[in-house]
């Protein structure tokens, strides 16, 4: 969590003496400062508006909870919008969250059979009794000209020199498992990881793939690209660690590392903060990272 920017300050401080009719406009010509307030469907557009071929016939970007019309007083990216993250919002004042993720538990937010549910009632009611609004971004922000998530992933892990935009491989210097595992538990301040090989093995070339692309995708780019590392999100165990685990019986160099789902895409959420904060002017804008909802022992 960052505070404002100085230059975001200077604009609301201008804006409140605008709006006091102490200045004459200094800003003619650019809109956005005098913009008094944004809507949801305002904000959703305007993202929108940057994705190439969108919008989205099929998507599942939508909103969840709440309406387009809504005045926005706030906003919270996270990736899974929580009970810790929306008490958090509503401490902040923040009436809309922008999570990349499922608000609840299935790929489409399917809630037909869970509307007698506790579980769901005492998430859905506690959102509705604070008015929130919840518009999913996770196809248009991976969609971008080039990937919001990855880049944001990229600048998390320190590793934007070694990155080429559009490509999922990076050439880091050349170092071992094991250091990758450390670096990645630093930057992204995760307590343990799961692996499959050897730590001792040299690594330089990294297939990075955030999140849950599924096991097919996962081998046909390591087919592509014969990586020293694949690391992602997560993978069904019976798929990519099997086949991973059949290369090291075999002898071959191959060896995959698995983040957790949240935490391989949560620079994602601090991209859509960074995003928001510059084209979404005068509304205080939190990343708030919700972690993994597993725990290790
Ligand atoms: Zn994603």
């Amino acid at each position: 969590m960052k505070k404002s920017t100085p230059r975001r300050q200077f604009l609301l401080q201008s804006g409140a003496l605008l709006g006091a009719g102490l200045l004459a406009n200094p800003f003619s010509g650019w809109a956005s400062p005098l913009q008094k307030s944004w809507t949801v469907g305002e904000i959703m557009d305007l993202f929108i508006s940057q994705v190439p071929k969108a919008p989205f016939a099929q998507t599942v970007d939508t909103i969840k909870i709440g309406s387009r019309d809504t005045v926005v007083t706030g906003i919270v990216t996270t990736m899974f919008p929580s009970i810790e993250i929306i008490k958090k919002a509503v401490e902040l004042k923040a009436n809309l969250i922008i999570p990349h993720e499922p608000t609840f538990y299935s790929g489409q937010d399917e809630t037909d059979y869970l509307q007698n549910d506790p579980v769901f009632r005492g998430k859905y009611d506690l959102l509705a009794k604070h008015q929130l609004t919840i518009w999913r971004n996770h196809d248009y922000v991976h969609r971008m000209q080039d990937d919001g998530v990855r880049i944001g992933v990229v600048e998390e892990l320190g590793w934007k020199d070694y990155y080429t935009p559009g490509s999922p491989i990076l050439q880091i210097p050349t170092t071992n498992l094991k250091a990758v595992i450390d670096h990645i538990k630093t930057r992204m301040q995760v307590p343990a990881m799961r692996y499959v090989g050897d730590l001792n093995q040299r690594v330089s070339k990294v297939l990075l793939l955030p999140g849950a692309v599924g096991g097919k995708t996962q081998i046909t780019r390591i087919q592509e690209h014969r990586p020293d590392v694949l690391i992602c999100g997560e993978s069904n165990e019976w798929e990519t660690p099997e086949y991973v685990k059949t290369a090291n019986e075999l002898g071959m160099k191959l060896s995959m590392v698995e983040i957790g789902h949240s935490a391989s895409e949560e620079g994602g959420s601090e991209f859509v903060k960074n995003w928001l904060q510059t084209h979404v002017p005068g509304v205080p804008v939190n990343h708030i990272p919700s972690g993994n909802s597993l725990s290790v022992y």
